[in-house]
C-alpha cells in the first residue's frame, strides 16, 4: 500500500464540490487518512509549486491556489500515486479522460480542481509539509 498527497483546489471548495469529488476518490478505492480544509499563504502556494517557478503561468497559478480555501488530503492505498493521476485525468480538462475528475467538474487548465502527487519522492515531501504524522490515521 503507499501514500499520496491530494489537494481540491480552490475552484472545488468554492462550487461546494468537495463531496462530490471525495465520491469519485473513494469509489476508486482510495482511502483518504488525512484531511484538513485550509487558506493556504502565499509562502506555501510558492513552496508547492516551486518547481514550476520559471513557468510563465506561475504567479497565475500562485494567485488561484490562495483565492480561497483548499483540501489538503492524503490518499492511501493500492499503487495510490498512480491510480490518483489517473482518477484525476490530464491537467487539460479538454483533454481528459470521461469519468475523471477534471473531464467531470474541471473549467479551464488553471483551474483544474485537484492536484496528485507525480511521484513518491513528491509524495513524501509534499505530505510533509501540509501534515504530521499525527493528523493521519
Ligand atoms: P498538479 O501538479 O496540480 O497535480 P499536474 O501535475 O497535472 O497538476 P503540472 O504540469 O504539475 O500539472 O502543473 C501544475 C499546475 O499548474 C496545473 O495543475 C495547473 O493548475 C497549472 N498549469 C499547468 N499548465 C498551465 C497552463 N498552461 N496555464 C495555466 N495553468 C497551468
Ligand atoms: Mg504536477
Amino acid at each position: 500500500t503507499e501514500r499520496t498527497f491530494s489537494i481540491l483546489k480552490p475552484d472545488a471548495t468554492k462550487r461546494n464540490l468537495t463531496g462530490a469529488v471525495n465520491a469519485v476518490i473513494e469509489k476508486a478505492g482510495l482511502r483518504i487518512v488525512g484531511q484538513r480544509r485550509i487558506q493556504m499563504s502565499k509562502a506555501q502556494a510558492e513552496k508547492f509549486y516551486e518547481v514550476h517557478n520559471a513557468r510563465p503561468f506561475f504567479g497565475e497559478l500562485v494567485e488561484f491556489m490562495t483565492s480561497g480555501p483548499v483540501v489538503v488530503q492524503v490518499l492511501e492505498g493500492e499503487n495510490a500515486i498512480a491510480k490518483y493521476r489517473e482518477v484525476m485525468g490530464a491537467t487539460n480538462p479538454a483533454q481528459a479522460a470521461e469519468g475523471t475528475i477534471r473531464k467531470t467538474f474541471s473549467e479551464s487548465v488553471g483551474e483544474n480542481t485537484v492536484h496528485g502527487s507525480d511521484s513518491a519522492e513528491n509524495a513524501k515531501l509534499e505530505i510533509a509539509q501540509f501534515f504530521q504524522d499525527a493528523d493521519i490515521a
